[in-house]
């Protein structure tokens, strides 16, 4: 046998999935907004986080409309401590542009999705076939784990030659009638029972035909990528306090966290203590001087290719008036509104310090 049988695959996995579905917000509508803003949010967070995410986010911004008028601020607000920022800005500039390219809706092509920012292929098929019913592969990690068990593929997903053989065993399987359902019934497959490191074979509606499972093979394949360790990185927040309010910077729209505020510092240069390192941060920064006085705490934080540790001081206005020399703005905020600007995660465990200390 060189390849499984696919004739049944998709008649085991359709039935399978009418009985085990998962109950998932988005499934209850067939709107295609709220179809791509949880697509958006899944793209790197579990499902269990994206839920109540979801659920905010649609009532808050309940139409591409809405989302387009709001502000900046207010997207990333809403999407505060989900991380990678820069789906939220893609989504809030796609708004834009279908509020004024395309009279507010979702084009219902690969061509038109593909042309706005955030969405590659993976969600312009799943866009493509759960609202608008298209047989549209929509192939993420999970579906591709899925498919090179059921062929006994053993060779790294990555490879060009792989991921080809996926996609094609994929279109083939896709039923004309119910697509958008065939490829969340593999995400969910994906997802709960044929595991990363334990697949329970034993409850798979497809384990009569799987390769990997015949040959005993589902736990070597796919073959797990060695990773190197991955690089660390110290950077420096001061908390800078003036009449009751404390100094904070708007980091650059584009890059990592962008849009989001932030205490000033950065990221520590080599041969420079904490201190030295903060205070010129600081000086480059916002041109103001600063002393700094006792450490307030150290936060750890990983990001998908480094690791962080992000060092608070309290700091004295010594001279200077903050003026944007790199960053996208600043601005004295009282400490009890600190909570309604958007910060990343371990900015807000800084806040979180501020507010017991109080
Ligand atoms: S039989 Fe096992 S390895 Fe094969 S698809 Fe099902 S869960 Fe995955």
């Amino acid at each position: 046998m060189t390849g499984p049988d696919l004739r049944n695959i998709t008649h085991r996995l359709l039935a399978w999935y009418d009985k085990n579905r998962r109950d998932l917000p988005w499934r209850k509508t067939r709107d295609p907004y709220a179809i791509w803003v949880s697509e958006i949010m899944l793209q790197q967070t579990q499902v269990d986080t994206v839920i109540p995410y979801f659920r905010r986010f649609v009532k808050r911004f309940p139409t591409i409309g809405s989302l387009a008028r709001a502000s900046r601020d207010d997207v990333l607000k809403a999407w505060e401590n989900m991380g990678y920022y820069a789906r939220a800005r893609h989504l809030h500039e796609a708004a834009g542009h279908l509020v004024q390219d395309h009279g507010g809706k979702l084009p219902a092509t690969s061509e038109g999705l593909l042309s706005l920012p955030g969405i590659g292929a993976y969600t312009a098929g799943a866009i493509l076939s759960i609202a608008f019913e298209k047989p549209v592969p929509a192939i993420d990690g999970n579906v591709r784990r899925v498919l090179s068990r059921l062929m006994a593929l053993r060779k790294p997903l990555r490879e060009p030659s792989i991921q080809r053989k996926i996609e094609k065993t994929v279109q083939a399987l896709l039923p004309a009638d119910r697509p958008g359902q065939f490829n969340q019934a593999m995400m969910d497959l994906g997802a709960t029972v044929c595991l990363p490191r334990k697949p329970a074979c034993g409850r798979c509606p497809l384990s009569g035909t799987c390769l990997a499972r015949i040959r005993g093979l589902q736990t070597d394949i796919p073959p797990v990528p060695i990773r190197a360790a991955l690089p660390h990185r110290d950077v420096t927040a001061g908390i800078i306090r003036k009449n009751g309010r404390v100094l904070v910077v708007r980091r650059p729209e584009k890059g990592l966290l962008g849009g989001l505020w932030k205490f000033p510092g950065g990221t520590l240069q080599d041969g420079l203590s904490l201190q030295q390192g903060l205070r010129q941060s600081v000086l480059g920064g916002l041109g103001i001087e600063v002393a700094v006085g006792r450490k307030l705490l150290a936060v750890e934080h990983s990001f998908t290719h480094f690791l962080v540790t992000l060092h608070a001081y309290s700091c004295g206005h010594l001279k200077g008036r903050p003026k944007a020399l790199d960053c996208a703005g600043w601005s004295w905020v009282p400490v009890d509104r600190l909570k309604s600007l958007a910060f990343s995660k371990a900015d807000r465990v800084i806040i979180r310090s501020l507010f017991e200390a109080k």
